[in-house]
């Protein structure tokens, strides 16, 4: 007997952040993300320039663009593919970075997608149950951020071939999340999984030996100061009539929230210190943090191909390309005066071309290539949302194409 996820549970709508917002609200975010975009970047400037890291230099520089009022827009009439009319907030010329606020809550809404796109459909199987599992790695004094999300990556990746793992979880979701304590840095993973019953104490030893080794491979020995003596796990039902979480259950909203949260709140940098936050703007590729895994995994390609050719109509190359950028890594720009005489050349990117220009010859292509961005992301907005209207934070109107005719006759 199979049981279909759309029969047995009802998501969150894929809007419902913002439907809960008013406009005001909207543009209480829109100032909050601003600001704290603002700040960030300001903060990675000195680091950068005290530690001589070109890199975090030019990811500071794409950061406070990206906060900057003239980019960050709010909107009103929105309509989803429902024709469910919205409010929203976003930015023109995206920076990428995970350190940016505006930008990190572009990537969770985006994992959020794909985690409803992954169960949208999914069908358990006789004895199988939709489960909420937390694993965590104890905390290693000495260790920088990006080695504690390496070991909880490397750990994840032994956990998932184990036979253990295999013979009770068929598929699922994940999501790595770190919070920053006086100690260090506490990285964990939620995962929202299809399986079979998950013995408790087996999971536990199983993820300790894989903890264990992950971490004896980046030459770090770990302590698991629990009564135990191994690692903290966590595994809940996910019921449908359930409201929050508590000891026994979680909702569902509440695992599609905690697996797609991604790495941390922006306020949690604050607590980073300088050395790593520069360390954080360096990181060129980021591990999967965020990922649909199994079985599960198949369905979202079915359906992701479905929806691109469904959708074709309104998207645009610039929508795209947005889906694509990380980290300023998929950004690729020609230099203004050479252009690129190969087909398929492949054009520096901005995280060479901060490196390699002087300052003022980076910060002038910069600026150029901003202000492009801009210029394009309005007009596919407009074309994209044609009743809404969107105002930047500087005070810039434009509207939808539709408003725009109504507005002109
Ligand atoms: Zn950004």
């Amino acid at each position: 007997m199979q049981r279909s996820f759309a029969r047995a549970f009802t998501l969150p709508s894929e809007n419902s952040d913002f439907n809960r917002k008013s406009t005001r609200t909207v543009d209480g975010v829109a100032r909050y993300r601003s600001a704290r975009g603002e700040a960030i970047a300001r903060r990675l400037t000195i680091a950068a320039h005290s530690c001589g890291s070109l890199v975090a230099l030019g990811m500071a520089d794409m950061m406070r663009e990206c906060s900057s009022p003239s980019n960050v827009w709010t909107a009103t009439d929105l309509h989803n593919a429902d024709g469910e009319a919205f409010d929203g907030v976003g930015t023109l010329a995206a920076c990428g970075s995970r350190l940016c606020p505006s930008c990190s809550a572009d990537l969770r809404r985006r994992s959020r997608r794909r985690a409803r796109m992954a169960l949208a459909g999914f069908s358990l199987r006789a004895g199988e149950l939709y489960r909420f599992v937390g694993l965590t790695t104890p905390t290693v004094s000495d260790a920088s951020l990006t080695d504690s999300l390496r070991a909880v990556q490397r750990a994840w990746s032994l956990l998932r071939k184990r036979k253990f793992w295999l013979s009770c979880v068929r598929g699922g979701i994940k999501g790595v999340e770190f919070t920053v304590t006086t100690h260090g840095y506490h990285s964990h993973i939620h995962l929202l999984v299809a399986s079979k019953w998950i013995e408790h104490a087996t999971l536990r030893a199983e993820w300790s030996h894989c903890l264990r080794v992950a971490w004896s491979e980046q030459g770090h020995g770990i302590v698991f100061n629990t009564p135990t003596g191994e690692a903290i796990v966590d595994v809940r039902l996910i019921r449908a009539k359930h409201r929050g979480s508590s000891r026994v259950a979680v909702s569902i909203d509440h695992a599609l929230q905690e697996v797609s949260k991604y790495v941390c709140k922006s306020e949690s940098w604050d607590a980073v210190p300088d050395d790593h936050l520069v360390a954080v703007a360096e990181v060129q590729r980021w591990q999967r943090l965020f990922e649909v895994f199994g079985e599960m995994r198949a369905r979202v390609g079915e359906i992701a191909v479905a929806q691109s050719e469904r959708a074709t109509t309104f998207l645009d190359t610039q929508d795209l390309s947005d889906g694509n950028l990380s980290d300023g890594a998929q950004l690729r720009i020609p230099y203004p005066e050479q252009p690129i005489k190969r087909r398929n050349a492949r054009a520096p990117t901005l995280r060479t071309l901060m490196v390699d220009l002087d300052r003022q010859a980076w910060l002038k292509i910069l600026a150029a290539r901003i202000s492009d961005r801009r210029a394009h992301r309005r007009t596919s907005l407009s074309l994209r949302y044609p009743c809404a209207r969107f105002r930047s934070l500087s005070g810039d109107v434009f509207v939808g194409t539709a408003l725009r005719s109504s507005l002109a006759a």
